[in-house]
C-alpha cells in the first residue's frame, strides 16, 4: 500500500513515520508530478489551512487532489486537513478541497486556545487519546457520519472514503488511527 502525505507545510513527517510503522509505504506530495504515479490514499496533515490552501492552488495541486477524492481516493485529513476537506467553514466564504459534507469551525475548540489532551470513544475503535492543537470542530454534518465527540463537539467524521479528524493521531505513541485508515478506509 502506498500513501501520499501532503508535504507543503505542517506536521507531515509524523504521518509518514506512522504509515511506515504500519508496514505501508509513504511518499511526499510536494508538487504536481508527485501525484502522477499510482497510490492508494492521501493524508492531509495539520498545519495552517489557509497557507496549505494557498499553496495547493499555487502548485496546481488543488484540482487534481479534489478530483482524486471525488473519484473515490481514500483520504484522511487531520486538524487543518479537516478544514481543507470541509464543504463549509463557519463564518467564512472560503472553500478549499470541499469534498466532505461538514461545516468546520476553526480555532474554536477546547477550554484552552492552545493545545489540550482528551480521551474519548471513537466508533469502531474504542477509547483513544486525542491531542488538540488550535483545533477546529465539526459544527454540523450535512452528509458525514460522526465517529467521535469531546465535550459535546463532534471531532471525527467519515463520509465514504473520507475521514476527517480534529485531533492529531500522528502525535500519539502507537499508530492506531493510521491502522484504522489503512484497514477500514483504504
Ligand atoms: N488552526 C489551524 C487552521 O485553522 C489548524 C491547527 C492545526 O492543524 N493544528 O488551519
Amino acid at each position: 500500500m502506498r500513501i501520499g502525505v501532503l508535504a507543503l507545510q505542517g506536521a507531515f513527517i509524523e504521518h509518514e513515520k506512522k504509515i511506515l510503522e504500519c508496514g505501508a509505504e509513504a511518499f511526499e506530495i510536494r508538487q504536481r508530478r508527485d501525484i502522477e504515479k499510482s497510490f492508494d490514499g492521501i493524508i492531509l496533515p495539520g498545519g495552517e489551512s489557509t497557507v496549505m490552501g494557498k499553496l495547493l492552488n499555487e502548485l496546481d495541486l488543488m484540482n487534481p487532489v479534489r478530483e482524486f477524492i471525488k473519484g473515490g481516493m481514500p483520504v484522511m485529513g487531520t486538524c487543518a486537513g479537516l478544514i481543507l476537506l470541509a464543504e463549509h467553514i463557519s463564518g467564512d466564504e472560503t472553500v478549499h478541497i470541499g469534498t466532505m459534507g461538514i461545516t468546520a469551525k476553526r480555532n474554536a475548540y477546547g477550554r484552552q486556545l492552545g493545545s489540550f489532551h482528551a480521551k474519548a470513544l471513537f466508533e469502531g475503535i474504542g477509547e483513544i487519546p486525542m491531542t488538540f492543537i488550535r483545533a477546529p470542530y465539526i459544527e454540523s454534518s450535512e452528509r458525514a457520519e460522526i465517529l467521535a465527540s469531546v465535550e459535546g463537539k463532534a471531532v471525527a467524521a467519515k463520509e465514504g472514503k473520507q475521514l476527517a479528524l480534529a485531533f492529531h493521531p500522528e502525535l500519539e505513541d502507537t499508530p492506531f488511527m493510521h491502522e484504522y485508515f489503512l484497514n477500514k478506509i483504504v
